[in-house]
């Protein structure tokens, strides 16, 4: 277990037509956030999020044309091949209410976004391949 403490909150919005992952990378690594939390809404005109299938152990990824709500976005940042890293899942909701979610892709454009990011302070969490799921996952800050 590692202790943080907080250190800022960054709040706004990407431009109109943007993709959603390529901003949140471009904005945590030039702001040279290594530890952080990521919230946001907003609304998408095409959306790819994946499911991490556990025994092919393979992303298999769902596209979204047309406009959708990004209900809830949530995520982290740390650390993956010695560069701030984000890690995201979307929570998005269609014309009729339907919710569906998956981990954020590259693709997902931008409607409109409201985003949220809190920085914190300490150890910092390095991403690297766990061997029994195949994920890049933090070899450090274990609570069990
Ligand atoms: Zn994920």
């Amino acid at each position: 277990m590692t202790n943080y403490k907080f250190k800022r909150t960054i709040i706004g919005q990407f431009s109109h037509g943007t993709d959603l992952l390529e901003e949140l990378t471009q904005l945590v690594q030039k702001e040279d956030i290594r530890s952080g939390r990521i919230h946001g809404i907003g609304a998408t005109t095409h959306a790819i999020v994946a499911y991490y299938d556990q025994n092919t152990k393979k992303y298999n990824s769902m596209e979204f044309t047309g406009g959708m709500e990004i209900l809830n976005l949530t995520g982290n940042v740390s650390i993956r091949d010695g560069k701030p890293f984000v890690h995201v899942h979307l929570l998005l909701g269609d014309p009729n209410g339907k919710v569906f979610g998956g981990h954020l892709m590259p693709g997902t454009k931008l409607w409109a976004s409201e985003v949220i990011i809190d920085e914190f302070e300490g150890e910092e969490l390095v991403r690297g391949q766990d061997e029994k799921t195949g994920l890049f996952l933090w070899k450090t800050g274990k609570l069990t």
